[in-house]
């Protein structure tokens, strides 16, 4: 349904074009949850912004294909991105007080892309706002249609805004860390709430997130990046059950245990390097406990492995590397 191809995005600076999104691809499939996953700094939400036509024109620069139902949106007008942004493809983000207009009523919020997009009548566009406001779980949606958003809790904030993007019945869904500053509790309804938007509309999921266990909970197949670009993707459960990627099989061992209730037992030591700052040969080299000669040279490619798996390390180069890495891993 989705495909982005060689997407490309930089920006000006003081110290000339930054790529922040390099030689990114992928595609998603009519109904499906892809996660991308990443730390901050990363380029993931830079990849949803461009495919949103959001990116700045003045200091930003999209290149590549992002191929929606037939129609590059990289090169798709202002015009056309307005009609498609809100309609056929919705977002939500982190912090639902962002993109909710404190000025405006839920009701009015609500039914605006009713409004704009459909044309719909004052009243056809409320009634409609009611039945999304019950479908997300928010009770006495009558009355909250005349609240304004400081009136209501973070977690019937992010509702709000699930209800807002659903209700044109988008063919693809952006949410970028959707429940990241949610309690437990809110966090796991959310979740919920959208695998069951996801099952009953068919509204394919691109989740953004930081969280390996919002993945497993709702993705099926993911996508890793690391300093703009992508070092790992394949089926949730290949990836999780055989990560190949260092980068990848450190996030993995960075999940607490739910069972055992344990802390994080390891984090990875180091930052993702800041855009531009970016040194000949893998990224990930300065955190690699697996680094070789060869790795501060030359960038690896993104290679295909087993069972659609892809990954992006010099490991994998030949066989006899992935045997070296198979048994440092399992030592
Ligand atoms: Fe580590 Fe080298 Fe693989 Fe990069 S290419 S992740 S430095 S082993
Ligand atoms: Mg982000």
């Amino acid at each position: 349904m989705i495909e982005v191809k060689d997407l490309q995005t930089s920006f000006r600076t003081d110290n000339g074009e930054i790529p922040v999104v390099d030689s990114v691809s992928f595609h998603i499939e009519p109904g499906e949850v892809l996660g991308i996953v990443g730390e901050s700094g990363c380029g993931k939400s830079v990849t949803s912004l461009s495919i949103m036509g959001l990116v700045p024109t003045n200091t930003g620069k999209v290149q590549g294909k992002i191929q929606f139902k037939g129609e590059n949106l990289a090169t798709a007008s202002e015009a056309r991105m307005r009609k498609i942004r809100g309609n056929e493809i919705a977002m939500i983000f982190q912090e639902p007080m962002t993109s909710l207009n404190p000025l405006f009523t839920i009701g009015e919020q609500l039914t605006e892309s009713l409004r704009i997009h459909r044309k719909w009548n004052k009243k056809q566009a409320r009634a409609r706002a009611i039945e999304m406001m019950k479908l997300v779980g928010l009770g006495r949606a009558e009355a909250l249609m005349d609240e304004y958003p400081h009136q209501l809790s973070g977690g019937m904030r992010q509702r709000v805004m699930i209800a807002m993007a659903m209700i044109c019945e988008p063919e693809l869904l952006i949410a970028d860390e959707p429940t990241t500053t949610l309690d437990v509790t809110i966090q796991a309804q959310i979740l919920e709430l959208m695998k069951k938007l996801n099952r009953e509309t068919n509204t394919a999921i691109m989740m953004i997130t930081h969280d390996l266990g919002v993945v497993a909970e709702m993705c099926q197949r993911m996508v890793v990046m690391y300093a703009g670009k992508i070092v790992e993707e394949g089926d949730v459960s290949t990836v999780f059950q055989s990560p190949k990627h260092p980068y990848t099989v450190g996030l993995i061992q960075s999940v607490p245990d739910m069972r055992e209730k344990k802390e994080r037992l390891y984090s990875i030591p180091g930052q993702v390097p800041k855009p531009g700052s970016q040194k000949l040969g893998c990224q990930f080299a300065p955190r690699c406990t697996h680094a070789m000669d060869r790795c501060l040279s030359e960038a690896p490619p993104l290679q295909p492995f087993n069972n659609g798996q892809k990954v992006r390390c010099w490991l994998y180069g030949d066989r006899k590397g992935a045997d070296i890495y198979d048994s440092a891993i399992s030592s």
